[in-house]
């Protein structure tokens, strides 16, 4: 074997398309929630790969079903289906309330797929006006094209026009504004329970219960992004059940498969019939090696004590960042809903998260942004308590140098 490339952060900057902007030391082992850099320091990880691992690294079963499947079959084209595929659409729906499923490879790709959904729905009940979209500001869907234009972010969208039109935006938690736009032209309203990308805010429950009403009254279908707040990251398997508000369809990716790519649509029988033989499809979606691990995934946190376990956690997260707050007053609020936790600059740190999460990594560990003003916290379902203490024993360092 010829020896490995020699790669340093400054490859990133010579080889690749510059999309993101990384931090400066690259991470290369991680074991429950710390992860070490090729310097071989340490670091709590407070985000989970943006909510994704959230049984944490490495975790031992999730490793073992990996290793087993990958000695079997890791794909086999949609022309025949597989074991794996199978058990994990059983295991979606007996948790929820859906009859059917389709797999992808992305939170995107999720989107995608319900947002044709709808489309193709209205159009096959026979009214070929009904074609309209309704989407929320600072919402964030993912970066294709037509998801990025249902995403309520303009700074995404506006340099890729012309866009895919149809799709009229109005303000986050307003009811009477939505009711303004949702009429019988609206073929699907399209809402995270939890705006994550967008700041960590969640939705007042009259405004999804809102939302559920205008859409049997104008029969538009209501699909829930439960990309980021699905999979139990709120103490919950998803966050529809905290509001009791049912969607017609669900979208969930991220945690689903604890870091290994896989999405999912979720609806019931009856709109499951609109995309039939050859109508949507993707290459990947739904092979055995992704499912084998959803599956094992899933029944891990789909357990009480792992959800029990979220809000738990949620105290110790509260506890710690309310008595680093007393101490340096950087928060304004937080906020959020089980381990989807966003704390609020106080107007004099506007601007600042990033730069907050910079020193975060200096002191040894990682946190993420929601926008320029909230500072997230996305880690594993499953952190240790010890893990907690000393992340937010660090981060309180960071803070430190930021107040004084
Ligand atoms: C991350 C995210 C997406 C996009 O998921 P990808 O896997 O990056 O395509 C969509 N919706 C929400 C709510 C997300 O948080």
């Amino acid at each position: 074997m010829e020896q490995p490339i020699a790669v340093t952060r400054q490859s990133f900057d010579d080889w690749m398309i510059p999309v993101y902007a990384p931090a400066d030391f690259i991470l290369v082992r991680g074991e429950g929630s710390q992860v070490w850099d090729q310097q071989g320091k340490s670091y709590i990880d407070f985000a989970g790969g943006i909510a994704v691992n959230a049984l944490g690294h490495a975790h031992p079963q999730v490793l073992a079903a990996l290793v087993e499947q990958a000695g079997k079959l890791w794909h086999l084209g949609n022309g025949y289906t597989n074991e794996p595929v199978l058990r994990l659409a059983k295991q979606l729906i007996d948790a929820t309330f859906a009859d059917k499923v389709f797999f992808c490879n992305s939170g995107a790709e999720a989107n995608e797929a319900a947002l044709k959904l709808a489309r193709k729905y209205a159009l096959d009940s026979g009214n070929r006006e009904k074609n309209q979209i309704v989407a929320f500001n600072n919402a964030f869907h993912g970066r294709t094209l037509f998801t990025v234009s249902a995403g309520g972010q303009p700074k995404y969208s506006q340099d890729f026009a012309p866009l895919p039109g149809g799709i009229t935006h109005t303000p986050f938690n307003d009811l009477a504004a939505a009711a303004q736009v949702i009429n019988d032209r609206t073929c699907a309203v399209i809402v995270e329970p939890i705006q994550g990308e967008g700041g960590v805010v969640p939705a007042q429950p009259q405004f999804l219960q809102g939302l559920r009403e205008l859409c049997d009254r104008h029969g538009a279908l209501l699909i829930f992004d439960e990309v980021q707040t699905g999979v139990g990251r709120t103490g919950s398997l998803y966050a529809y059940m905290n509001y009791g508000v049912v969607p017609d369809v669900l979208t969930t990716a991220k945690a689903l498969g604890g870091g290994f790519p896989i999405g999912a649509m979720i609806t019931t029988d009856h709109l499951a019939k609109t995309l039939g033989v050859g109508t949507h499809g993707t290459t990947y979606g739904g092979n055995p090696l992704a499912a084998a691990v959803a599956g094992v995934v899933f029944s891990l946190i789909n357990t009480p004590e792992v959800l029990d376990g979220v809000k738990q956690r949620l105290e110790w997260f509260i506890a710690g960042l309310t008595e680093i707050n007393l101490q340096y007053p950087i928060f304004s609020e937080i906020r959020g809903a089980g381990l989807l936790i966003g704390c609020a600059l106080n107007p004099e740190y506007a601007g600042r998260a990033k730069q907050i999460t910079q020193l975060a990594n200096e002191e040894g560990v990682i946190a993420l942004i929601a926008g320029p003003d909230v500072v997230r916290f996305t880690p594993s379902l499953i952190i240790p308590e010890q893990d907690v203490k000393e992340g937010l024993a660090r981060f309180a360092r960071a803070v430190a140098r930021i107040c004084s």
